[in-house]
Protein backbone atom coordinates (compact mmCIF):
# COMPACT_ATOMS: atom_id res chain seq x y z
CA UNK A 1 0.00 0.00 0.00
CA UNK A 2 1.39 3.27 -0.57
CA UNK A 3 1.74 6.19 2.08
CA UNK A 4 -0.16 9.00 1.23
CA UNK A 5 0.26 12.31 2.49
CA UNK A 6 -2.87 14.18 2.71
CA UNK A 7 -2.84 17.87 4.01
CA UNK A 8 -5.53 20.41 4.32
CA UNK A 9 -5.45 24.41 3.24
CA UNK A 10 -7.84 25.94 5.42
CA UNK A 11 -7.21 29.31 3.58
CA UNK A 12 -9.51 31.85 5.51
CA UNK A 13 -12.81 29.98 6.43
CA UNK A 14 -13.27 27.90 9.63
CA UNK A 15 -13.74 30.08 12.67
CA UNK A 16 -13.15 29.11 16.28
CA UNK A 17 -16.24 27.60 17.61
CA UNK A 18 -16.03 25.53 14.16
CA UNK A 19 -12.15 24.04 14.87
CA UNK A 20 -12.44 22.72 18.09
CA UNK A 21 -15.04 19.67 17.29
CA UNK A 22 -12.76 19.47 13.75
CA UNK A 23 -9.58 19.47 15.38
CA UNK A 24 -11.14 16.50 17.34
CA UNK A 25 -12.55 14.60 14.91
CA UNK A 26 -9.43 14.80 12.63
CA UNK A 27 -7.15 13.62 15.68
CA UNK A 28 -9.47 10.24 15.68
CA UNK A 29 -9.71 9.86 12.49
CA UNK A 30 -5.92 10.16 11.69
CA UNK A 31 -5.25 7.58 14.61
CA UNK A 32 -6.50 4.91 12.64
CA UNK A 33 -5.32 5.72 9.23
CA UNK A 34 -2.17 4.68 8.10
CA UNK A 35 -1.87 7.53 5.69
CA UNK A 36 0.22 10.90 6.81
CA UNK A 37 -2.60 13.65 8.11
CA UNK A 38 -1.90 17.41 8.14
CA UNK A 39 -3.67 20.45 8.38
CA UNK A 40 -2.68 24.24 7.68
CA UNK A 41 -4.73 26.73 9.92
CA UNK A 42 -4.71 30.95 9.93
CA UNK A 43 -2.22 32.13 11.70
CA UNK A 44 -4.42 33.08 15.04
CA UNK A 45 -5.65 29.51 15.12
CA UNK A 46 -1.84 27.71 15.25
CA UNK A 47 -2.22 27.95 18.92
CA UNK A 48 -5.27 26.15 19.33
CA UNK A 49 -3.85 23.75 17.33
CA UNK A 50 -1.08 22.93 19.08
CA UNK A 51 -3.57 22.91 21.64
CA UNK A 52 -5.63 20.02 20.19
CA UNK A 53 -3.03 18.23 18.04
CA UNK A 54 -0.10 18.22 19.45
CA UNK A 55 0.92 14.85 20.39
CA UNK A 56 -1.47 13.38 17.65
CA UNK A 57 -1.04 12.03 14.68
CA UNK A 58 -2.03 15.14 12.56
CA UNK A 59 0.57 17.59 11.54
CA UNK A 60 0.17 21.12 11.71
CA UNK A 61 1.19 24.14 10.15
CA UNK A 62 0.80 27.59 8.55
CA UNK A 63 -0.51 29.01 5.28
CA UNK A 64 2.23 31.51 4.86
CA UNK A 65 5.00 33.14 6.65
CA UNK A 66 7.81 36.05 5.97
CA UNK A 67 10.95 35.21 5.31
CA UNK A 68 13.06 37.71 7.57
CA UNK A 69 13.40 37.33 11.22
CA UNK A 70 12.05 39.90 12.62
CA UNK A 71 11.67 43.92 12.40
CA UNK A 72 9.39 46.39 10.66
CA UNK A 73 7.43 44.46 8.68
CA UNK A 74 3.34 45.58 10.02
CA UNK A 75 1.21 42.22 9.98
CA UNK A 76 3.67 39.76 9.13
CA UNK A 77 4.75 36.30 11.10
CA UNK A 78 8.52 34.87 10.93
CA UNK A 79 9.44 31.22 10.81
CA UNK A 80 10.74 31.34 14.93
CA UNK A 81 7.29 32.64 15.74
CA UNK A 82 5.94 29.29 13.75
CA UNK A 83 8.40 27.40 15.83
CA UNK A 84 7.42 28.90 19.43
CA UNK A 85 3.76 27.14 18.50
CA UNK A 86 5.10 24.05 17.39
CA UNK A 87 4.74 23.86 14.06
CA UNK A 88 5.64 20.98 11.70
CA UNK A 89 4.71 22.66 8.12
CA UNK A 90 4.32 25.55 6.37
CA UNK A 91 2.72 26.48 3.07
CA UNK A 92 4.95 28.44 1.00
CA UNK A 93 4.19 30.37 -2.58
CA UNK A 94 0.25 28.91 -2.66
CA UNK A 95 -0.97 30.44 -5.93
CA UNK A 96 -3.36 32.66 -4.33
CA UNK A 97 0.08 34.47 -2.54
CA UNK A 98 1.30 34.50 -5.52
CA UNK A 99 -1.74 36.32 -7.61
CA UNK A 100 -3.13 38.24 -4.96
CA UNK A 101 -0.13 39.41 -2.96
CA UNK A 102 2.28 39.29 -5.51
CA UNK A 103 4.92 37.13 -4.16
CA UNK A 104 7.46 36.42 -6.33
CA UNK A 105 9.91 33.37 -7.28
CA UNK A 106 12.79 34.85 -4.78
CA UNK A 107 10.45 35.46 -2.32
CA UNK A 108 9.33 32.39 -2.10
CA UNK A 109 12.83 30.88 -2.23
CA UNK A 110 13.80 33.24 0.99
CA UNK A 111 10.77 31.84 2.44
CA UNK A 112 11.62 28.36 1.90
CA UNK A 113 15.29 28.82 3.03
CA UNK A 114 13.96 30.39 6.82
CA UNK A 115 11.44 27.50 6.89
CA UNK A 116 14.48 25.04 6.70
CA UNK A 117 16.65 26.89 9.08
CA UNK A 118 14.17 26.85 11.38
CA UNK A 119 13.53 23.48 10.98
CA UNK A 120 9.45 23.50 9.49
CA UNK A 121 9.00 21.95 6.58
CA UNK A 122 7.88 23.87 3.93
CA UNK A 123 5.27 22.85 1.43
CA UNK A 124 6.40 24.28 -1.76
CA UNK A 125 3.76 25.29 -4.28
CA UNK A 126 3.95 25.34 -8.24
CA UNK A 127 1.36 25.73 -10.75
CA UNK A 128 0.66 26.99 -14.24
CA UNK A 129 -2.09 29.27 -14.74
CA UNK A 130 -4.53 28.31 -17.94
CA UNK A 131 -3.67 30.99 -20.40
CA UNK A 132 0.18 29.48 -19.97
CA UNK A 133 -1.39 25.86 -20.42
CA UNK A 134 -3.25 26.88 -23.63
CA UNK A 135 -0.73 28.76 -24.66
CA UNK A 136 1.85 25.37 -24.40
CA UNK A 137 4.09 27.20 -21.61
CA UNK A 138 3.54 24.84 -18.55
CA UNK A 139 6.75 23.49 -18.20
CA UNK A 140 8.54 26.21 -18.63
CA UNK A 141 6.56 28.23 -16.14
CA UNK A 142 6.99 25.31 -13.65
CA UNK A 143 10.71 24.70 -14.51
CA UNK A 144 10.86 28.41 -13.49
CA UNK A 145 9.27 28.34 -9.88
CA UNK A 146 11.07 25.37 -8.94
CA UNK A 147 14.52 26.65 -9.99
CA UNK A 148 13.44 29.61 -8.61
CA UNK A 149 12.37 28.52 -5.23
CA UNK A 150 15.30 26.36 -4.93
CA UNK A 151 18.00 28.32 -5.26
CA UNK A 152 20.93 27.72 -3.10
CA UNK A 153 19.53 24.83 -0.89
CA UNK A 154 21.38 21.88 0.11
CA UNK A 155 21.18 18.60 -1.94
CA UNK A 156 20.89 17.55 2.20
CA UNK A 157 18.15 20.14 2.94
CA UNK A 158 15.81 19.01 -0.33
CA UNK A 159 15.07 15.96 1.01
CA UNK A 160 13.58 17.75 3.39
CA UNK A 161 10.99 19.43 1.03
CA UNK A 162 7.57 18.93 0.19
CA UNK A 163 6.48 19.91 -3.30
CA UNK A 164 2.67 20.76 -4.12
CA UNK A 165 1.97 20.67 -7.92
CA UNK A 166 -1.32 22.70 -7.78
CA UNK A 167 -2.64 23.95 -11.46
CA UNK A 168 -4.22 27.53 -10.77
CA UNK A 169 -7.40 26.50 -13.35
CA UNK A 170 -8.32 23.59 -10.50
CA UNK A 171 -7.94 25.37 -7.56
CA UNK A 172 -11.16 26.05 -6.04
CA UNK A 173 -12.98 25.80 -9.19
CA UNK A 174 -14.28 22.23 -8.85
CA UNK A 175 -12.72 21.28 -12.24
CA UNK A 176 -9.37 19.18 -11.41
CA UNK A 177 -6.71 18.05 -13.53
CA UNK A 178 -7.34 14.75 -15.14
CA UNK A 179 -5.18 12.05 -13.44
CA UNK A 180 -3.21 12.01 -16.55
CA UNK A 181 -2.36 15.41 -16.56
CA UNK A 182 -1.67 15.53 -12.97
CA UNK A 183 0.78 12.76 -13.32
CA UNK A 184 2.53 14.10 -16.85
CA UNK A 185 3.30 17.25 -14.80
CA UNK A 186 4.36 15.58 -11.44
CA UNK A 187 6.50 13.02 -13.65
CA UNK A 188 8.02 16.15 -15.19
CA UNK A 189 8.67 18.17 -11.71
CA UNK A 190 10.43 14.91 -10.02
CA UNK A 191 12.58 14.33 -13.10
CA UNK A 192 13.73 18.02 -13.21
CA UNK A 193 14.27 17.62 -9.59
CA UNK A 194 16.43 14.36 -10.17
CA UNK A 195 18.11 16.05 -12.89
CA UNK A 196 19.02 19.25 -11.43
CA UNK A 197 19.55 18.87 -7.93
CA UNK A 198 20.12 15.01 -7.23
CA UNK A 199 16.59 14.65 -5.62
CA UNK A 200 16.17 11.15 -5.79
CA UNK A 201 12.76 10.94 -3.92
CA UNK A 202 10.34 13.55 -2.94
CA UNK A 203 6.95 14.24 -1.60
CA UNK A 204 4.87 15.33 -4.53
CA UNK A 205 1.33 16.30 -3.69
CA UNK A 206 -1.44 17.37 -6.24
CA UNK A 207 -3.56 20.00 -5.72
CA UNK A 208 -6.23 21.40 -7.26
CA UNK A 209 -10.33 20.55 -6.28
CA UNK A 210 -9.23 17.52 -5.32
CA UNK A 211 -12.50 15.52 -3.31
CA UNK A 212 -13.67 11.66 -2.78
CA UNK A 213 -15.30 11.37 -5.98
CA UNK A 214 -11.59 11.95 -8.09
CA UNK A 215 -8.96 11.44 -5.14
CA UNK A 216 -8.34 7.30 -5.95
CA UNK A 217 -8.12 7.93 -9.34
CA UNK A 218 -5.64 10.98 -8.95
CA UNK A 219 -3.80 9.50 -5.77
CA UNK A 220 -3.02 6.55 -7.32
CA UNK A 221 -0.94 7.67 -10.25
CA UNK A 222 2.74 6.68 -9.83
CA UNK A 223 4.18 10.31 -9.23
CA UNK A 224 1.76 11.60 -6.96
CA UNK A 225 2.27 11.12 -2.82
CA UNK A 226 -0.67 12.49 -1.99
CA UNK A 227 -3.06 15.84 -2.03
CA UNK A 228 -3.12 19.18 -0.82
CA UNK A 229 -6.80 19.77 0.00
CA UNK A 230 -8.88 23.04 0.00
CA UNK A 231 -12.40 23.28 -0.21
CA UNK A 232 -13.03 19.38 0.43
CA UNK A 233 -10.48 19.89 3.93
CA UNK A 234 -13.08 22.48 5.11
CA UNK A 235 -15.65 19.74 5.84
CA UNK A 236 -14.50 16.92 7.98
CA UNK A 237 -16.59 14.20 6.73
CA UNK A 238 -15.10 14.76 3.29
CA UNK A 239 -11.47 15.12 4.62
CA UNK A 240 -12.19 11.67 6.18
CA UNK A 241 -12.72 9.80 2.82
CA UNK A 242 -10.01 11.46 1.45
CA UNK A 243 -7.56 10.67 4.13
CA UNK A 244 -8.93 6.81 4.35
CA UNK A 245 -8.04 6.58 0.51
CA UNK A 246 -5.86 3.44 -0.22
CA UNK A 247 -4.02 2.84 -3.10
CA UNK A 248 -1.59 0.36 -4.15
C1 LIG B 1 -5.48 24.80 -2.57
O1 LIG B 1 -5.81 25.97 -2.55
O2 LIG B 1 -4.36 24.46 -2.15
C2 LIG B 1 -6.43 23.84 -3.11
C3 LIG B 1 -5.97 22.69 -3.53
O3 LIG B 1 -7.74 24.24 -3.14
P1 LIG B 1 -8.99 23.37 -3.66
O4 LIG B 1 -8.82 21.97 -3.17
O5 LIG B 1 -10.18 24.06 -3.09
O6 LIG B 1 -8.94 23.42 -5.15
Amino acid sequence: MKKLYLIGNQKMNMTYSELEPYFEKLTEIASHSTNVVGVCVPYVYINLAKYMLDGSKVLFGAENMHYEDKGAFTGEISAQMLNDFGCDLVIIGHSERRQYFAETDEQVNLKVKKALETGITPIVCFGETLEEREQGLTHTVIERQLTGALADISEEDMGRLIFAYEPVWAIGTGVSATPEQAEEICLFAKKLLKEQYMVNDCIMLYGGSLKPSNAQEILSKPSINGGLIGGACLKVSDFEQLINTKVE
